[in-house]
């Protein structure tokens, strides 16, 4: 066996994953020979370039995936040790996982040591066995009929993932796909490779038969190639709106079963009884943590009139308190934007809403972090009475800024948190349990958080409203997304009623 190999960043060793696309149970080079440059977004540099695959790597995998159907034939419980093995591997090395996934996405290492990897495993964990707890009917139907359903996996389904989680994003796609018996294409994003591979070493290394797993790093021509693969029978796909829509038109012409998690623009109402020391801390992590990067970041607060200038004193104080810095050290609760591409995006956001008169009560620039100077690092951004029809109220940034805009009563309240075309998720403060559920049953979004922002758990479906997505993830139901039903009818002496 091969060292592995190893990256010193900025005087902290961090082990590298195999160098390939994974198929057929091996690391092998693209068929077309290129590569996809590895940067670090805490310094700019490139750390690593790693092969891309081609149109003809989707097919070599498509391909690896039907002449190995071992994975498919085995029993639930053997997939499930399968699965533990790996998640028992992930947690001998959470540090290794965490240095990798924080050196190839500027992730504060108290983030991915503090949690990430261990949501990971918990995936693992949580759908190893899953397939026991589907649940299936006789139906009671024609005499001398025995009819019932079964649920079968789709095949070879095809898991499309973004670059703001990239280990947790794999494993949420990866383990209710295998543990329901199917093989899974998964394609990360261009921007995030690392922890994907070498996940799917871990994987090999747990004896996953051949078949049932490749891993192909690529660009959206891969997503796209992987969508229209007459082999490939249904996909699961995290990214943004407009990326869901080009694939849900693709998958139509193949009457592909899609899952669509997608892009939000999370508000959050704060009403004039709301706690406000504790929502002001709540929603200072909710937009700032992952550097703003995160779908159900609440990005819009709509705040009573009566309260705003204490809620805003509160929030203030909360945010600029924050530690922006570089990843590595323990103290940095923020990090570095992705890359160039994503800071210009933000920036561009920024820049654009000052322009046109909005007002920026604290942040709106970049910061020069030392030891880290070619880094993309942004100061968290509030911007205060937002006018909710303006650019930035409505659309998804993406990164660690801040809409603030006044209410007068609960209706305008949830009219403006309800005016916009995604549905992901919102919050309501307010120390009223009764107001807090009437104004819960009138907002649109698959997730309602009253007191509180961004909890989450693998046994707790989710899945957006609107523009924010069709399908669940999480819970039994994810199960169910990944098989399909069968009803069976077995003739035990009846007769057919229409012949
Ligand atoms: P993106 O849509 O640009 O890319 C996501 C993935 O899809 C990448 O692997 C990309 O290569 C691929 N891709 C892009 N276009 C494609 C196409 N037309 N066909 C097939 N594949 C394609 O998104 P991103 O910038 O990587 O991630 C950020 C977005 O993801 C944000 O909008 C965020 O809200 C969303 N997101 C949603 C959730 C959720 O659960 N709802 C979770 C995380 C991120």
């Amino acid at each position: 066996m091969t060292e592995p190999e190893k990256l010193v960043l900025r005087g902290t060793p961090v082990r590298l994953p195999p160098r390939g696309l994974y198929f057929a149970g091996e690391f092998t080079e693209a068929a077309a020979g290129e590569t996809l440059p590895v940067t670090d977004p805490a310094s700019g540099h490139r750390i690593a370039d790693i092969p891309m695959a081609g149109q003809q790597d989707v097919a070599r995998a498509v391909e690896a995936a039907y002449s190995d159907q071992e994975w498919s034939h085995m029993s639930i419980g053997e997939r499930a040790s399968v699965l533990r093995r790996v998640a028992d591997a992930l947690e001998e090395n959470v540090e290794e996982f965490a240095f990798l996934e924080s050196a190839d996405t500027g992730k504060p290492i108290r983030d991915t040591l503090g949690g990430e990897v261990q949501e990971a495993i918990d995936w693992l964990r949580f759908f190893a066995d899953i397939g026991r707890r589907l649940r299936t009917n006789v139906i009671p139907n024609l005499p001398g009929f025995v009819n019932y359903t079964t649920r079968a996996p789709y095949g070879v389904v095809g898991l499309i993932t973004p670059w703001n989680y990239p280990l947790i994003g794999a494993a949420m796609k990866i383990a209710p796909a295998l543990a329901t018996g199917n093989s899974a294409i998964l394609k990360p994003s261009e921007h995030t490779v690392l922890t994907a591979l070498r996940l799917a070493e871990l994987f090999q290394n747990a004896g996953l038969p051949k078949g049932a797993l490749s891993v192909l790093p690529g660009g959206p021509d891969i997503g796209q190639a992987i969508v229209e693969h007459s082999g490939v029978s249904m996909i699961s796909f995290t990214g943004s709106t407009a990326s869901g829509r080009d694939i849900l038109s693709r998958a139509a012409a193949g009457i592909k079963p899609v899952s669509l998690e997608l892009g939000g623009k999370c508000p959050s109402i704060v009403l004039k009884d709301a706690d406000l020391d504790s929502a002001a801390k709540s929603h200072a992590y909710s937009f700032c943590t992952n550097q703003g990067q995160l779908c159900t970041a609440t990005t819009r607060v709509l705040v009573h009139e009566d309260i705003q200038a204490n809620f805003l004193d509160a929030l203030v104080h909360e945010v600029e308190t924050l530690r922006v810095g570089d990843p590595w050290d323990p103290a940095t609760q923020v990090g570095p934007l992705i890359g160039k591409f994503h800071y210009e995006r933000v920036d561009g956001y920024v820049r654009e809403a000052i322009s046109q008169g909005a007002e920026v009560r604290t942040g709106g620039n970049r910061v020069i972090v030392e030891g880290c100077e070619g880094g993309f690092f942004y100061e968290p951004t509030i911007f205060v009475d937002v006018d909710p029809r303006s650019k930035i109220a409505r659309e998804e940034i993406f990164g660690p800024v801040l809409c603030v805009s006044q209410f007068r009563d609960e209706d305008e309240a949830v009219s403006i948190a309800n005016d916009t075309p995604y549905g992901l998720a919102a919050g309501v403060w307010t120390q009223d349990v009764a107001r807090a559920l009437s104004i819960t049953e009138r907002i649109e979004a698959g997730i309602v958080y009253v007191n509180s922002l961004n909890v989450g758990s693998v046994a707790t479906p989710v899945g957006g409203w609107k523009n924010s997505g069709i399908g669940l993830e999480g819970g039994i139901e994810n199960a169910y997304a990944f098989t399909r039903s069968k009803a069976v009818w077995i003739n035990s002496g009846g007769e057919n009623p229409a012949i």
